[in-house]
């Protein structure tokens, strides 16, 4: 199979690492890649929010799988796109991806399907919001509709917090992703992250983590991307997955299908578990990113086949071949993240470091210049370690980390602590 995967981001490395240890990876492209992809895979430019140029891309390269790694090509139509042109693509349309797309649509998705959710309203009217949320007290989650890059969500504490959030929102701080706003009620309880694979009709899980948004040690400072991850989430039992599943994502699926957009991709269901019972916190239409890390260092070369079957319609055929073992990600960034940083330091470390099937450095945001990886994001490399404890997992992590030699950079010491400590 000639494969190729749109994205620059660690995401993109662990897909391509999973992808290429498949025996049926004849040709494996990254679009546009990065320094650390380009050791795997081969990297291409493109334009890969231009459907139209991703289509053309792939048919010069006679391309059998287009894997969409970002939500922004998903939202901007690329995947009905590849499929209109006969062109097999693991990746929602542009009606499905709105599950991500618009916080209001995932909602009515939610209650049409009854899918347990945090009890909402939404407004296009500033002064019929802000009488709501004066009625409604704090605390209170106000978000903006639309992609915000994942800064359009404001828990507020008090009330004032809540109406400045709305004064910010439809004042146009968010764009027209702001102009529509849902307001919800705070939910308690402890976050983890079930991700599934969907082919229109079937549902097939592959996996729990947690990841960790603030930036400091102990869950301080403010939200970034993420800073670490692991998997499995202990909070996910068999019971709660169960209830996910049954509650909450087949419901949904089923809705979307009613609908006559059947959801065919890979679906990041946020969950908040509070007593056993999870609720929906939010859909993501792509892997996380460094969640993906942790996923594909536990799924390996299988990860391709899996993928596959969901593109073709055929998760019914598949199943996961489950090994009883744990993957822990750190992440690397540069010193500033997630305010401002510099760019171009050099770290060190990183040849001739011993990667195999249990250990692996994925690159984010790094460049090669002149023999030499340099920084070139915020989040910069996603050090990742599976073991057959967690506790294992995180020691063989920090190992690695410790080898990496850059001062520049800095990363969370207490990743895994909820599980752990
Ligand atoms: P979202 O983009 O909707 O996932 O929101 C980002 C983060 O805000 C989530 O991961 C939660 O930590 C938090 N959050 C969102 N909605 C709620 C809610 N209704 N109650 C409590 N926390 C929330």
């Amino acid at each position: 199979m000639n494969i190729l995967i749109l994205g620059s981001g660690g995401r993109e490395h662990a897909l391509a690492w999973a992808v290429k240890q498949n025996p049926k990876c004849d040709r494996l492209i990254v679009a546009p890649g990065n320094a650390g992809i380009a050791g795997i895979a081969e990297c291409a430019s493109l334009e890969i929010e231009d459907g139209g140029a991703v289509a053309r891309f792939s048919d010069e390269n006679a391309i059998d799988l287009v894997i969409v790694g970002p939500e922004a090509p998903l939202a901007a139509g690329v995947a009905d796109r590849l499929r209109d042109a006969g062109i097999s693509v693991f990746g929602p349309g542009l009606d499905a991806a709105k599950l991500e797309a618009s916080k209001a649509f995932t909602k009515a998705i939610c209650d049409a399907a009854g899918a347990p959710t945090a009890a909402y309203a939404h407004f296009t009217d500033r002064a019929a919001a802000r009488a709501y949320v004066e009625a409604q007290g704090a605390p209170i989650v106000i978000k903006a509709d639309g992609l915000a890059a994942g800064k359009g969500v404001i828990i507020a504490q008090t009330v004032d917090e809540a109406l400045d959030a709305l004064d910010d929102m439809f004042g146009g701080s968010f764009g027209d992703a702001g102009a529509e706003v849902v307001i919800e009620e705070f939910m308690e309880g402890e976050e983890a992250s079930f991700f599934m694979l969907c082919d229109g009709e079937t549902v097939l899980p592959i996996g729990t983590a947690q990841d960790h948004k603030r930036v400091g040690d102990g869950d301080t400072g403010p939200n970034t991307g993420g800073m670490g991850a692991y998997s499995p989430a202990p909070v996910m039992t068999p019971e709660v997955t169960q209830a996910a599943l049954e509650q909450i994502v087949q419901p949904t699926m089923t809705e979307m299908m009613r609908r006559g957009t059947p959801y065919q991709g890979v679906l990041f269901v946020g969950l908040m578990i509070q007593n056993g019972a999870p609720r929906l916190v939010e859909y993501n239409v792509r892997f996380g990113d460094p969640e993906c890390q942790v996923l594909m260092m536990r799924l390996g070369a299988q990860a391709l086949d899996l993928i596959q079957a969901a593109a073709e319609g055929r998760l019914d055929e598949v199943q996961v071949n489950w090994a009883d073992d744990h993957a822990l990600t750190v992440v690397l960034a540069a010193r500033g993240y997630p305010g401002s940083y510099e760019k171009g330091s050099v770290i060190g470390g990183l040849d001739g470091f011993k990667e195999d099937s249990k250990h692996m450095v994925f690159h984010a945001g790094t460049t090669r210049k002149d023999g030499q990886y340099t920084a070139s994001g915020g989040r910069v490399l996603g050090v990742t370690a599976r073991a057959s404890s967690l506790a294992e997992a995180r020691e063989q992590a920090y190992g690695m980390v410790d080898q990496i030699d850059w001062p520049e950079g800095f990363c969370r010491r207490d990743i895994g602590w909820r599980a752990l400590d």
